[in-house]
This record gives structure tokens, sequence and C-alpha cells, in this order.
């Protein structure tokens, strides 16, 4: 299982357990705020500040003022009364005094969450409600004890320049960076190390722009921070590091030109052709178009119609040119080039004899939009399915002396995904895999991803192990949302009887990836790794089969009731 890998959650600092008990005990005594002291370890944009001996009260940390400060303000001054006048970068004036909640930022009074305390000489700063006049970040690793002052990632824009997109990834100080490309899918990232992604922007995906399928930012890690934009791709594509960095190569605006032809207005896109082709209950009409095409769908009513603008392009299309198959669904296909907001547009009209549900693929990378009519739920379903793990985390392991190969989790997780996915696509399903290789991905990038594409239904699919070997065996489904424990259920069941493992019930916990998708999101733990019997059972691929027979039965039900 292990599924909280390198996930950033903002959460309140922890206080050190060593001080609960004596806090809980102080608490009942006072019954009053209370504070504790513990070492921390400060990094300021990646300088190590040294062991400090810090206060933590509620979700606040107090640090002693000292040389770290000047990491981060462009002046301090101390002035009479203890007090500090911070000089920021941005030129703002921050006074803070000791015992007093009112900060005078700009002269005008911002009230703190918790004021800055004097002790034995020294001031205390309550670093959360700094970092914000300061228009930096905090965090602090409860585990490790290490606390960072880092920059904050405030916007991520993409704009066309030519044959091209600049994107902008903005941040409140200069910071380091790095820019690499995966493949498979392919994809291009964007590390501000340093750097923590402002709440609002968490998680914020930006649409398609010609092959960039879309843009993602995420927080890769939080200790050390590192945020994450990442440039999914429809193709391999160049860019240029555009970025003005500071003589130590960092900056607070990294641009890159993602070099792409469809960017280029001046190539203009074409709609080719369109062909009708008729499936079991279905119909679907296959548009081919090229170039830097844009659509829109909507419908009409009376005669009920279906119609397709493409903006940015030509009409190639010959009226009357598409043959119409004997059905019941599609009546007639015409195509036009009306004046649509002062643009010109290529348009694909589909008489219907009948309203019925209809969806749209775009498969651009392949020159092609089709419009299913008709059809089930389950065709008209999209399925987001996430295989457990994959590159540098392998999941779950059968111990090395257990069976002659060793079953690995990421491997097996891939196998019954891949299975699904076939039996869910030749039933008509759109599917989308959160991962179709041996690669990492963040559990923030699968969430991402799962919230992104309008699906139905999310499937985490993952494999078992108990601390003790051989100690358990059995099928477990769990689920977090209310709208997502039907579907548990339903799963579940088709697990259990389909393979006729222990039955170790439906559980609700808040996995990360249960936790933070809007859609109904199960996750299933096929059987254990360590057992022997279980792994006996993984070993065999008509056995990986059944499950994904088991979850697709699961899934169709669910979407018959639906
Ligand atoms: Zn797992």
């Amino acid at each position: 299982m292990q599924l909280q890998i390198k996930q950033y959650q903002p959460k309140p600092t922890r206080i050190p357990s060593k001080c609960f008990l004596t806090l809980m005990l102080l608490m009942l005594i006072a019954g009053r705020e209370i504070k504790c002291e513990a070492q921390m370890r400060l990094f300021v944009l990646g300088k190590d500040a040294g062991w400090l001996l810090c206060k933590f009260v509620d979700d606040e940390v107090l640090i002693p003022y000292g040389e770290w400060l000047k990491e981060v303000a462009k002046d301090v001054e101390e002035v009479k009364g203890n007090a500090l006048r911070i000089k920021c970068h941005d030129g703002k004036c921050i006074e803070l005094r000791p015992f007093s909640t009112e900060a005078v930022v700009e002269e005008k009074s911002v009230k703190l969450q918790y004021p800055p305390e004097l002790k034995d000489g020294k001031l205390y700063l309550p670093i959360r409600s700094l970092c914000e006049l300061l228009n930096f970040g905090f965090t602090y690793d409860s585990k490790t004890g290490v606390g960072y002052i880092c920059a904050l990632l405030s916007s991520v824009d993409i704009k066309q320049s030519g044959a091209g997109w600049l994107l902008d990834v903005s941040l409140s100080s200069n910071v380091s960076y790095n820019i690499e490309r995966l493949s498979a899918p392919e994809r291009i990232y964007i590390d501000a190390h340093h750097c923590l992604i402002i709440p609002t922007k968490y998680g914020e995906v930006i649409g398609r722009h010609g092959s960039i399928a879309r843009v993602r930012i995420g927080q890769y890690s939080s200790s050390p921070p590192i945020a994450r934009v990442v440039v999914d791709t429809d193709g391999r594509l160049a860019w240029d590091d555009k970025t003005e960095k500071d003589e130590n190569g960092k900056a607070n605006k990294i641009r890159i030109l993602i070099h792409d032809a469809l960017a280029s207005e001046a190539s203009k896109g074409k709609v080719n052709a369109v062909k009708l082709e008729k499936l079991d209950g279905r119909v679907k009409g296959l548009i081919t178009a090229e170039g830097a095409f844009r659509w829109r769908t909507f419908t009409l009513s009376d005669p009920y119609r279906v119609v397709v603008d493409f903006r940015n392009c030509e009409l190639m299309i010959q009226p009357g040119s598409c043959e119409i198959p004997k059905n019941d669904i599609v009546k007639e296909v015409r195509v036009g080039t009306p004046e649509v907001d002062g643009e010109i547009v290529a348009r694909v009209v589909f008489e219907l004899f009948k309203p019925v549900r209809y969806r749209v693929i775009d498969k651009r990378a392949d020159g092609l939009v089709s419009v299913e009519f008709g059809g089930s739920r389950l065709a008209n379903a999209t399925i987001v399915l996430d295989p457990g793990h994959g590159g540098h985390d392998p999941g779950a392991m059968s111990p090395p002396s257990m069976f002659v190969k060793r079953l690995i989790e990421k491997e097996l997780t891939l196998d019954i995904a891949t299975k699904l996915q076939r039996l869910l696509t030749s039933a008509g399903v759109n599917v989308i895999m959160t991962r179709s290789g041996d690669y990492y991905v963040s559990l923030q990038d699968r969430v991402n991803l799962a919230n992104s594409v309008n699906a139905t239904a999310f499937i985490s699919i993952h494999i078992n192990s108990y601390p003790i070997q051989g100690g358990k065996r059995g099928t477990e489904t769990y689920y977090f949302t209310p709208q997502s424990e039907r579907l548990a259920a339903i799963i579940h069941r088709h697990m259990i009887s389909t393979l006729q493992l222990p039955d170790n019930g439906i559980r609700r916990r808040g996995f990360f990836v249960l936790r933070n998708t809007t859609i109904p999101a199960v996750l299933v733990e096929v059987c254990y790794i360590n057992h022997p019997s279980d792994g006996a059972l993984l070993m065999d691929e008509q056995f990986r089969e059944r499950v994904a027979t088991a979850i697709f039965n699961g899934i169709n039900e669910y979407l018959s009731q639906f």
C-alpha cells in the first residue's frame, strides 16, 4: 500500500509530541494559551540558519530574531522598546513590537494572530504571520523538526507568442529552478525550489492550448518545499528557457517558450471530412481535422440537432458528401460556414431522429474529433483508472524468499488496470489512466487528472501487504466521501463473489486520492502480496484477469443504476 509518498498536504504545525502531555496538563491547570519550546532547524530560501530554540503555540511558531531575517528582508533595524522595523524588498515597511498583536505596515495597523514575545532580552517573531506580511511562505515538518521559509508560487500564465506558447511562473522571490522533460506520456515540468504554492492555486489546471493538453500546478514536495508545474503535451515539444536570471541563476519569474506550430494563428486549421460509423446501438460521427482547430458543441431542437463548430478553420467538406448508413439515430449530416461572433466557423450539423445522449471525443493527435450518439450509460461514461505506485515507488513487495519471482505491487496494479482498461474500452467507456507505464506519478497529479477530465468515477487499484508475512489475506475496498460509498459497495460485492477471497469489508478511510477527488472514488486492495496463497493467485494471469472482470462488472452495475 504505502500511499502517502512525498505528498504535501497543508496542515497545521504539530506540536512536538514530547511537549504534548505537558501541554495538556498545563492547559488543565492554567486554562489559557500554552506554549512549548523545542529546537527547530530553520532553512531560509534553502540557506541553513541552524537549530533555533523556538516556541510552538497553536499553529504558530515563534522564532528568535536573528541574522536569518536578513535573507528575506532588505533591511532590519532595531528600534526603541525592543521593536523591529523591517524594510521589505518591495519597499514596504513593517514594524513589530513585543506583546502587541498590532503590526504597523506602511503606517497602517495590521492585526497579528499571535504577538511577538520578549524573553531574556530576545525577541521572538510569529513566523507565519511575519511571512504573510513579507509575502513568503512557511512550512514546518514535525517529523524532522525542520522549518522552511520559502517563496510563494502566485500564478502560472500561458499566452501565445509567434509559433509557440509563453509560459510564465510567477514567484514571490528569486529561487533556483530546473526544467526537465519526461516521456510516456510526454510532458515538460518546471520545479521551483524553496517554493510553496499559494493555497488558491493548489491543484490548478489550465486547459488545452494547441498541442499543450494541460498545465498542472502542484506541490511536488513540502520538505524541502518544491513547487512543480507540469505541461502535458500531445507530442514532443521543444522549449527555450527565456527566464531573466540574477547573478546566482535564480529568478522570480520563470519564463519558457514552448514551440508549437499549432500556436500560430497563421496556420489555420482545416476540417477535411465527416463520416458516419455504425456501432452496436450507437452511431459515431467521425470528423477529420488538422491544424490549430478549436471546437465547441451545442444542441438545437425541432428538429433535434447536435452542432459542432470549428473555429480558426477552413471547411473542406463538400455538402452532401457524407453517406448515411441505415440507422435509427442520425437522420442527416450537413455542413456550412456561418458567421459566429464575427468569425466564420466551419460547422458540422448532425440531425437526429430523436434526442439521444452524445459525447465528443477529441483525439486531435490523430486528427480526429468524434461525436458518439446513443448507447448505454457505460458507453457515455469516462472512468479514471489509477494503477497504484510506479517508477521509483514500487509499492509493496513479496518477501524475496516467498516466490521464485518477487511480486512487485506497481507491476501488478498496472497489469490489472490495463486489463480493466481493455474491458471498459471495448464496452465503449472512455478510459483515462493516471499512468500507463512504469513511471512515477504523484498522488496530487493523479487527483488533479481525475478532477479535471469530467469523469464519472475514479478507481484506484492497489495490492495490500501485512506487517507480518503471511499474517493476513483477503480483499478490502476503501472509499471516503459519501457519494463514493455505493460504488465501493457494488465493486466490493463483485470482488468477493468473483474472487472468493476472505471478505475484509468496505472501509471509510481518508487516503489522499479518495479525500481529494471530487468524483465518486474507490480504492481497491485486491489481496495481500505477502501471503503465500494470495501471492500465488496474483502470480496467475487468469486471476488478474478475473480481478479486472470483477471491477468491470461492478462499474457496469453502478452505472446501470446511476
Ligand atoms: Zn499500494
